[in-house]
């Protein structure tokens, strides 16, 4: 939020904890008909942590894990801190140093540990052994994120993070369809995943698999449509959407990128108080009209 930011109806919002950057947000909210909310750190914790590790055949999963653990030790991505956690406390040993560290935002990670190239990350045009392939789909249809690690070019494994659903996100979900608006789940996640996700809190609307770049493009498509579209998020790779939509809403635990071009921050990150914000500053409205 900016540094004069003012509470919306006051004593009132400074409880539910909503900050606004200015009245002239509120007159956008009287029109919202379509939520957008991003999974990552928004619907879901954004914590995750490592589940399975599907070595090929005639690889080890300890390889799998000590190259993936390697690479992703580098990166700050939420999967990328899981598998480096994970495989450390499961291999018991420090992970091998990396060289030529490259990071693709929603794709993945790329570098060379002892001499060979290693890849983690979605990597859709690679082929997958059918046992891998197949493990990577249960997993995903159950809401785990499930990533390919590659060796020269190879797969070698398919690793599996878990994200918990907030306990607050089918309660918001409710109270978003009560106020008449529509939700909608926007990820660049994969899109089992999504449906899992979307199932579980209420969504029947899903756009997933959108490159960070590409979330902006989503927003203004809705918008195509002839959607008055609030969107809320936390990440950098939200900050552009929040800032295309009608009215933007970041997670005040979220990123200083978010809240920045958010019109509202929710300040605890209670995504329950996004349908609080939008009732309040319908209310506020009214009233001031
Ligand atoms: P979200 O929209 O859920 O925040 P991102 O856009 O950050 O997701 O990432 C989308 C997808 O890209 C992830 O689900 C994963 O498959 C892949 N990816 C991104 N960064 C990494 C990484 N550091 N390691 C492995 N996979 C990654
Ligand atoms: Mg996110």
């Amino acid at each position: 939020a900016t540094p004069t930011a003012l509470l919306v109806g006051t004593g009132r919002g400074a409880q539910l904890g909503i900050l606004i950057k200015g009245p002239e947000v509120l007159e956008s909210t009287r029109r919202v008909d379509t939520v957008v909310l991003d999974k990552t750190g928004t619907v879901t914790t954004g914590r995750m942590t490592l589940q399975e590790v599907y070595a090929a055949e005639g690889a080890d999963e300890r390889d799998v894990l000590r190259l993936a653990g390697a690479l992703e030790h580098a990166s700050e991505h939420p999967i990328a801190r899981a598998v480096a956690a994970g495989a450390e406390k499961r291999l018991g040993a420090a992970l091998p140093p990396v060289e030529g560290f490259e990071n693709a935002p929603g794709r993945g990670v790329r570098g060379r540990v002892g001499g060979q190239d290693v890849e983690v990350g979605r990597l859709t045009s690679r082929p997958l052994p059918q046992a891998l392939a197949e493990a990577k789909e249960a997993a995903e249809a159950e809401g785990r994120t499930a990533v390919v690690v590659t060796l020269n070019g190879v797969a070698l494994g398919v690793l599996t993070v878990a994200d918990a659903i907030k306990e607050t996100s089918a309660e918001a979900v409710r109270r978003l369809r009560a106020l008449g608006l529509t939700p909608v789940l926007l990820t660049g996640d994969n899109e089992r995943v999504a449906r899992s996700v979307a199932a579980a809190v209420g969504i029947d609307e899903v756009i997933a698999e959108v490159l960070p770049e590409d979330k902006v493009d989503a927003v203004r498509r809705l918008q195509s449509e002839g959607r008055t579209v609030a969107m809320v998020g936390d990440g950098v790779n939200d900050a552009a959407a929040l800032a295309a939509a009608d009215l933007g809403l970041a997670m005040g635990t979220g990123t200083d990128a978010a809240i920045e071009a958010g019109d509202l921050t929710l300040v605890r990150g209670d995504l329950r108080v996004a349908a609080d914000a939008i009732r309040l500053s319908r209310r506020t409205l009214a009233t001031i009209k």
